[in-house]
């Protein structure tokens, strides 16, 4: 019925087959392991000649029904939903990669994303060279006979760079690499990797995907032969998606259009309004047309997310201090919440890296993320202003 919709309208309407109820919408199927009418069927299933489910660690309706919506929205082959976004992160890495294999990953990535790649990769004997963002040059000089996969995000969390995938495309086609790229911050309405040649998409759901600060997933979608491998390693290692937070993260995909338009216009307004406050030393929207990358943005993205930042003048005390004199923005670590969010990633998410490294990757002492919400724009400014006032 959905395959020729929209993918906006088709992340509405898929879903699991009515049940002889008739309800409207989803029931939660809240089971671990599925029954069969006889031995032969269980065998099939075993065998993978049925696609019937067996156990909620390998399937669940709830979790193929958000799945085959992600799938759809990212214009990918096949998909597999996780626990959390790191599982996604960390089972598309290791299902691919063997000792002796080698990765060529961003500097500017999330920052539980940089000690999984340097504190445990190398004991599993894979090799890494982490490469700056927007330095084509370094990327090339990076491949070795022995890489195997490029890792990047786009736009950066939290300093917000935008890597060009058009180019990045074409480097890992020239190499046969595999392409995986982290989409968390543009979702798959904004911004589509795989038109830019990624052979795998992953996301954190915990994020703009649940929208309202509920639920952990994750989901990894793209090529249906590297899906296969990533599913056959975590229904073994077992960071499957709770039935539960499934049918959260489905039931928001419903609104994930509405939502971005939104969170969108109220980032792009309060950027603008920062520009010119005199506490603020600087400010990064993908959007804004002092950003560095803007024009990459403009080709890649259809609008510029839902996160800004800017930089206290002052430093780490005008941080904190903006931070304790906000009234409205929350002070927590999520983003892509209704609620906006305000965080200081160099005491907080990114405390593990060396001022060197933070620097390195543009986070400065008084950078300051926000998450714009959903409440009216106008009272967003307002709290941020007011704080500023009270930071110097
Ligand atoms: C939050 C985040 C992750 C990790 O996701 P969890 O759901 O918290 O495990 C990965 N990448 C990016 C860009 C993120 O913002």
């Amino acid at each position: 019925m959905s395959d020729n919709l929209d993918p906006i309208s088709q992340a509405i309407r898929i879903q699991t087959p009515r049940t002889q109820q008739g309800e409207h919408s989803t029931p939660l199927y809240l089971t671990s392991s599925f029954c069969f009418d006889d031995a032969e069927a269980m065998r099939a299933a075993f065998a993978e000649e049925s696609d019937d489910n067996i156990y909620s660690r390998f399937s669940n309706p709830n979790v193929d029904e958000f799945t085959k919506k992600m799938v759809a929205l990212e214009g990918a082959q096949a998909g597999f939903a996780t626990a959390s976004g790191m599982s996604a992160v960390v089972g598309s890495i290791m299902a691919l990669l063997k000792n002796g294999d080698h990765l060529i990953c961003s500097s500017s990535i999330f920052g539980n994303t940089n000690t999984f790649i340097k504190k445990y990769m190398p004991g599993f004997g894979i090799t890494v060279t982490m490469v700056p963002a927007g330095d084509n040059a370094a990327w090339e000089a990076a491949v070795q006979p022995n890489t195997k996969m490029v890792y990047l995000e786009t736009p950066t969390n939290p300093q917000l760079e935008v890597l060009d995938l058009e180019w990045i495309g074409q480097f890992t086609k020239k190499h046969k690499l595999i392409l995986n790229v982290d989409n968390c911050f543009a979702t798959p309405l904004l911004q589509k990797p795989i038109d830019f040649g990624a052979d795998l998409v992953i996301h954190s759901a915990t994020k703009w995907i649940d929208g309202q600060g509920r639920v952990l997933g994750g989901v990894v979608v793209g090529r249906a032969d590297l899906i296969r491998e990533i599913y056959l390693f975590c229904r073994v290692t077992g960071p499957s998606l709770s039935p539960f937070n499934a049918w959260v993260l489905s039931k928001s995909l419903e609104t994930l259009d509405v939502r971005m338009e939104r969170h969108c216009h109220n980032a792009l307004k309060v950027a603008e309004a920062l520009q010119s406050h005199s506490q603020v030393a600087f400010v990064k929207y993908p959007f804004l047309k002092g950003h560095p990358q803007y024009h990459i943005a403009q080709k890649q993205m259809k609008a510029g997310g839902g996160v800004l930042c800017f930089e206290v003048k002052g430093g780490v005390e005008a941080g904190r201090k903006f931070l304790n004199a906000l009234q409205m923005l929350s002070v927590t670590a999520n983003l892509g919440d209704t609620r906006s969010i305000a965080s200081h990633p160099a005491s907080t998410t990114h405390s593990k890296l060396t001022e060197e490294e933070r620097l390195a990757v543009g986070i400065t002492p008084g950078l300051i993320r926000i998450s714009a919400g959903l409440e009216k724009v106008d009272d967003i400014i307002n709290d941020i202003v007011q704080a500023l006032e009270k930071s110097v």
